[in-house]
C-alpha cells in the first residue's frame, strides 16, 4: 500500500514554516489580507501534505485518492492568491462575493471533472503508475480540461503578478522590498509546475510545483518577519491616502501629475486615468495664474480663495518637496484643505462679537440712565426724611420718628447701592486713562476717608512713606484702596484689642505688588474663592455691605493689566493682595565726565 519515498520529506519539513505562517496569519484575521493569507497558507499546506501522501501510496487507487483530494488546493490557491493581492495593495472594493464566485467557476467545474475523470477521461487521458529509482510514481497523458484550467490559472497568476508589479513600481521607496519579495512565490510556483507539464523535471514524473510551494516559504518568511506583512500595508497608506478629505496630488520636477487622490481629483475635476503624466498646467486651464505663482515654489503654506458671496470658497495650501536619496529635488506634494467652512464661521463669530459688544454698550447706557435717574428721587427722600426729622421732629410721635429713621436708613442704603452700580458700569470706560500714579496720594486720600472709623476703632494704620509707583489710573485706584482698607476696618474684630492696618508695595519685575494686611477675622478657606463675585458677602452680623466692594476691586485691577488675591487664616486676620505693571524706572543720573 505504502512506500518509502524520499522526496516526501522536504514536503513535510516545508509544512512547519507554512502552518507557522497560517498561525501568524490568524492571529492578525481583524485584518482582510490576513485572512487571504491564512486560506492560501492552509490551501498550500493541503496540497503539499496531499501530494507527501501521493508520493508515500504504493498503489494506483490511493494515489488517485490523495491526487483528487490535491486537487482541491491546486485548483484554489491561484485564486486566493490573487483575492490576497488586490486587498494587500488596497483593492478591497474590488473584492465582492459575486466576483469570488465568478473567478471560482472555472476552477469548479474542473475540480468536478477532476473527481469524475474516470467517466470521461477529459483530465487525464490515461493513469497509471510507473516505477522510477524503485519508486512508484502517478503516471499520466493529459486531457483537454487540464490545458484549459492551468489556462486559467496561469491567466489569474498573471493577473496577481501584474498588480504586484504595478505596486512596487508606484510604491515609496521603503515597501519595494516587501513587494518583490511577494513575487518570489510566483516565480517559484509556477517554474515547478512549467517544467512537470513540460516533463522537464530531473525525476521523471515528478511533480515540483509542490516544492515551488515549500521553497516559496523562504521569501514568505522573510516578508512576515522582516517587514511585518500586516503591519507595514502599502494597503493602508493607499487606504489613507485615498480616504483622505484633504485633496493631494504629487507631481514630478517636470510639474507632471503622478498620483491624485480621489479628494483632488474631484476638486480640481480631473480624470484620474487621463490625467496622470500630463503637466498640471494643461491639466488645469482655468487657473494659470496660480500655476504661475507656485511653478517653482517647492515648499509653502498660503491661503486661496475663489468665488464670491455664498460661493466662495478658501483652500490652506501647503507644498513641500520630494527629494531623492541625494538630496535632489524629485516632485512636489500639494495638499488643498477645504477651509471655507471654518472661514465662514470665523466671519459669523466676528459679526457676534461687534453685535454683542454694541448691545453691551446699550445695556451700560441703560443700567447709567437708571442708576442715574434714580438718584435724584432717592436725593429727595433723604432731603425730606431729614427736613421732617429736623423742623417737624418735635410734632412726631415717637412711633413716627422711627418709620422715618428706617426710612432714611434705606433710603441711604439704596443711596450707596445706587453710587456703587453706578461705579462698576462706568468701569468700561477706563481703557486709554493709564498714567503713572503716585501711590502715597493714592493711598493718603483713600485713608482720609475712613479717619473718623480708624480713631473711634483705635485702629493702628501704617502706611509706608515711599510706595512705588505704578501704571494705572488714579481715580479709581483710589476706589480700590478704599474698600481694601475699609474692609479691613470693618471687619478688624470687635474684640481686636491690638487692631492693625498695613499698607505695603514692592516691585516684583515688571509689576508691583500692593497689599492691605489686617489682623482681624479673617476669612474660611472655602469662602476665599468668592469672595470677589458680585454680592458675595460672609461677615454679615459684623458690618454692613452690599458684597459689591471686592468685585469692584477685581474689575479695576484687571482693567488695568494686574492680578488680585487674598492670604488669610480664619482668627488671625487677611491680607488683600494686588499688581498693577510698574511704571518705567527713572534712568540713572549720568556719571560726570572728567574734563
Ligand atoms: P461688603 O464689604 O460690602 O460686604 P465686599 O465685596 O467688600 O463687600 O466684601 C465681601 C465679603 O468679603 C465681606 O462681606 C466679608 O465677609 C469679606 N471680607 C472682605 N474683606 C475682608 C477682610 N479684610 N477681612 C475679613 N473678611 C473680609
Amino acid at each position: 500500500m505504502f512506500q518509502a519515498n524520499p522526496y516526501a520529506i522536504p514536503l513535510f519539513i516545508g509544512l512547519i514554516p507554512v502552518l507557522s505562517f497560517a498561525l501568524v496569519a490568524w492571529r492578525q484575521r481583524a485584518n482582510q489580507s490576513a485572512r487571504f493569507f491564512l486560506l492560501y497558507a492552509l490551501a498550500s499546506a493541503a496540497f503539499m501534505f496531499t501530494y507527501a501522501m501521493e508520493l508515500l501510496s504504493a498503489r494506483l487507487p490511493l494515489m488517485m485518492l490523495w491526487l483528487k483530494l490535491e486537487y482541491v488546493s491546486v485548483l484554489s490557491v491561484p485564486v486566493i492568491w490573487l483575492l490576497f493581492i488586490l486587498s494587500y495593495f488596497g483593492y478591497d472594493d474590488w473584492i465582492t462575493r459575486r466576483r469570488i464566485l465568478l473567478l471560482s467557476l472555472v476552477p469548479a467545474v474542473h475540480l468536478l471533472l477532476v473527481w469524475t475523470n474516470e467517466y470521461h477521461g477529459l483530465n487525464w487521458r490515461t493513469t497509471g503508475t510507473q516505477v522510477v529509482n524503485s519508486m512508484v510514481l502517478f503516471d499520466r497523458t493529459y486531457g483537454a480540461a487540464l490545458y484549459i484550467g492551468t489556462v486559467y490559472l496561469y491567466l489569474i497568476a498573471l493577473a496577481a503578478t501584474i498588480i504586484t508589479v504595478i505596486s512596487f513600481m508606484r510604491a515609496p521607496e521603503r515597501y519595494r522590498g516587501q513587494i518583490a519579495l511577494l513575487l518570489l512565490p510566483v516565480g517559484f510556483i509556477w517554474s515547478g509546475n512549467v517544467l512537470t507539464l513540460l516533463d522537464l523535471t530531473l525525476v521523471p514524473k515528478l511533480d515540483l510545483t509542490p516544492f515551488g510551494y515549500a521553497l516559496a516559504a523562504i521569501p514568505m518568511a522573510w516578508s512576515l518577519f522582516h517587514y511585518h506583512l500586516f503591519d507595514l500595508m502599502p494597503a493602508a497608506h493607499r487606504q489613507v491616502f485615498k480616504g483622505m478629505s484633504d485633496a493631494v496630488i504629487v507631481m514630478d520636477a517636470q510639474d507632471r501629475l503622478i498620483e491624485a487622490n480621489p479628494a483632488a481629483t474631484q476638486l480640481l475635476r480631473l480624470n484620474s486615468t487621463k490625467a496622470i503624466g500630463r503637466p498640471l498646467a494643461e491639466l488645469l486651464p482655468d487657473t494659470p495664474e496660480l500655476i504661475e505663482r507656485f511653478r517653482s515654489v517647492t515648499e509653502t503654506r498660503a491661503d486661496l480663495h475663489f468665488g464670491e458671496g455664498d460661493n466662495a470658497r478658501a483652500f490652506d495650501l501647503n507644498i513641500s518637496p520630494l527629494r531623492d536619496k541625494q538630496g535632489l529635488l524629485t516632485g512636489r506634494v500639494v495638499v488643498l484643505r477645504d477651509v471655507s467652512h471654518l472661514k465662514r464661521a470665523e466671519a459669523l463669530i466676528r459679526q457676534y462679537a461687534v453685535e454683542l459688544e454694541e448691545r453691551n454698550s446699550q445695556l451700560d447706557a441703560f443700567g447709567h440712565t437708571i442708576a442715574h435717574d434714580l438718584k435724584a428721587p432717592l436725593s429727595a427722600v433723604i432731603g425730606y426724611s431729614d427736613m421732617l426729622m429736623m423742623f417737624e421732629g418735635e410734632w412726631l410721635s415717637p412711633q413716627a420718628k422711627d418709620y422715618v429713621r428706617n426710612i432714611q436708613q434705606s433710603a441711604q442704603k439704596m443711596e450707596r447701592m445706587v453710587t456703587e452700580l453706578l461705579q462698576f458700569a462706568s468701569l468700561h470706560d477706563i481703557g486709554g486713562v493709564v498714567t503713572q500714579v503716585d501711590m502715597n496720594q493714592v493711598v493718603k486720600a483713600a485713608s482720609e476717608r475712613f479717619k473718623i472709623d480708624i480713631e473711634r476703632r483705635c485702629v493702628r494704620l501704617d502706611i509706608p512713606p515711599d510706595l512705588p509707583p505704578a501704571l494705572g489710573h488714579a481715580q479709581w485706584l483710589e476706589e480700590v484702596f478704599a474698600n481694601l482698607i475699609s474692609n479691613a476696618v470693618k471687619y478688624i474684630g470687635k474684640d481686636n484689642h491690638s487692631p492693625c492696618i498695613a499698607v505695603r508695595g514692592s516691585r516684583q519685575g515688571a509689576f508691583v505688588r500692593y497689599e492691605v494686611q489686617d489682623n482681624g477675622l479673617g476669612i474660611e478657606p472655602e469662602n476665599q474663592k468668592q469672595l470677589f463675585e458680585m454680592f458675595a458677602r460672609f461677615h454679615k452680623g459684623e458690618a454692613s455691605g452690599l458684597g459689591l466692594g471686592l468685585s469692584i476691586v477685581l474689575q479695576i485691577v484687571k482693567r488695568l493689566g494686574g492680578r488680585v488675591g487674598v492670604d488669610s487664616e480664619p482668627g488671625k486676620g487677611s491680607t488683600f493682595w494686588f499688581t498693577l505693571p510698574a511704571a518705567p524706572q527713572p534712568d540713572p543720573a549720568p556719571l560726570p565726565v572728567a574734563v
